[in-house]
């Protein structure tokens, strides 16, 4: 096994203790700070560091999880209260209680190409109705749904990569 000098062995240390080092320059740095107490030090507040910023990586993530969270259920409210005030107002159309459901399917389907949907149904419903409130319920229940799938799948997505 190399031998290695001080200098070289500082210079390995942090690849060792991010992963990227090969093989021998960890067996080797490995060596080095079992006789050499200096190194340890350095090697020993590496690893802290490392472990630190792992640590601070997965809290960020996990605040980000819960905001996605957040704001998917806010969302939700939006889209019921929307819903409920457009049946109320407008007249009881049923329908339009299965347009953010049809917006949540369409994402899950096409993902960023089910922007699409709202957009048309939005002016197909304008041209038809020859009403501007008509298509901008539309395509923006249809849009509600869409938002809240993205960001429940991104909430919950990253979670199962996390899992494994
Ligand atoms: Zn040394």
């Amino acid at each position: 096994m190399t031998e290695l000098t001080c200098d070289i062995c500082r210079d390995l240390i942090p690849l060792v203790v991010d992963g990227v080092a090969s093989e021998e320059s960890e067996a080797a740095v490995k060596e080095h700070v079992a006789v050499c107490a200096e190194c340890r030090d350095m090697y020993q507040n590496e690893l802290e560091r490392g472990i630190a910023s792992l640590r601070e990586k997965t809290a960020d993530e996990k605040v980000l999880r819960r905001v996605r969270i957040r704001l998917a259920w806010q969302g939700m409210l939006l889209t019921f209260a929307a819903l409920a005030v457009t049946t109320l107002t407008v007249r009881t159309v049923f329908l339009l209680w299965m347009l953010p459901a049809v917006g949540a399917a369409s994402y899950v389907l096409m993902r960023r190409y089910s922007l699409a949907v709202p957009v048309l149904a939005g002016a197909a419903v304008l041209v038809w109705d020859r009403s501007l409130l008509s298509g901008v319920v539309m395509g923006g229940l249809l849009c509600m749904g869409i938002v809240i799938a993205a960001l429940l799948i991104f909430a919950f997505g990253k979670e199962k990569q996390h899992d494994l």
